[in-house]
């Protein structure tokens, strides 16, 4: 018994879905042109498909389980359960305007025309804010139409907007956000369903360490209170003797995020000999 997972054959979401298998210590070959193969280690077999087919297979319970833009389902919403954000392909569906357009505010479209492959996202953004636009679906290279004249200004994915930048168009809206998640059939046998939970506990402890940080530092003995105090998000460090009297070393688990706000405090506080680690896996 195999769990069939399918991932994005080629795009931006390839290699984001294949690192995270092997950070869950799966191992497959995805050769060239292969659309099926099955993991050395684990019961998944593995589907490369275009991202666009993922639901389906999904929905139609050809597959058990895949990975897919949040983008894609609000599009086209079909009969799967999101189960788990995978904190990689983070976009957001942005409506840009050409640069040399004096934009003040979303009825600045009314009556205007808006390239995009995302129409039915855009048109329910649009009824929400009531504006009045004209949506005009075009399939890929949304970002040359306002350049070609066939449209006024578009609704695409951006992640840096380098690619609006060097098609003379800026950002005016962010119409949603969207990052990659794990999608499952909603009649997951019940076999599928323990391979699933084995995969997911893996993927949820690979997620973890990437958002923490091991952290070391040394500090005068009567400082570890007031140190303590700094280092958020943790029960109680870990304080060890040093070879030097009255000085331990403090280790801890700090988000990174966290550590960069803190930095200075621990250092006014008398920590010293920082050190900041990566954690491979966290069993949370
Ligand atoms: P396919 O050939 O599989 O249909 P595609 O061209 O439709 O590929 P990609 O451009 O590879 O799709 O994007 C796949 C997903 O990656 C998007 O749906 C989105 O969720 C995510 N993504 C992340 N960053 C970006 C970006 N800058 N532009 C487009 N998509 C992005
Ligand atoms: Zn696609």
């Amino acid at each position: 018994m195999n769990l069939k997972i399918a991932l994005q054959k080629q795009g931006k979401l390839a290699d984001g879905s294949t690192r995270l298998l092997h950070k869950c210590g799966i191992e497959f070959s995805n050769g060239y042109g292969k659309l099926r193969t099955e993991a050395e280690d684990f019961p998944l077999e593995i589907f490369f498909l275009r991202d666009d087919d993922i639901p389906d297979y999904v929905a139609d319970g050809v597959a058990d389980v895949g990975i897919i833009g949040q983008n894609v389902l609000a599009e086209n919403p079909k009969k799967v359960k999101t189960v788990e954000k995978l904190g990689f392909g983070r976009c957001r569906l942005s409506i840009a305007v050409p640069k040399g357009l004096g934009y003040t505010g979303l009825q600045d479209l009314t009556g205007k025309k808006i390239a995009t492959s995302y129409p039915n996202i855009l048109s329910d953004f649009f009824t929400a804010n009531a504006v009045s636009a004209e949506i005009h679906e075009v399939n890929g290279s949304v970002e040359i139409a306002p350049s070609v004249g066939l449209s006024d200004a578009v609704c695409d994915l951006v992640s840096s907007g380098s690619t609006l930048f060097s098609n003379g168009l800026r950002e005016a809206e962010t119409v949603m956000t969207s990052e990659a998640v794990l999608i499952a059939r909603p009649d997951l046998p019940v076999d599928a369903s323990a391979i699933l939970d084995q995969l997911l506990f893996r993927i949820r402890s690979v997620k973890a360490a990437e958002q923490n940080k091991y952290i070391l530092l040394n500090a005068p003995a009567d400082k570890v209170e007031d140190i303590s105090r700094i280092l958020p998000g943790m029960r109680s460090p870990t304080v060890v003797p040093l070879a030097e009297p009255d000085w331990v070393s403090l280790q801890s688990v700090i988000s990174e995020h966290e550590f960069w706000n803190v930095v200075d405090e621990l250092k006014r506080a008398g920590a010293e000999g920082i050190l900041v680690v990566s954690i491979d896996h966290m069993i949370v």
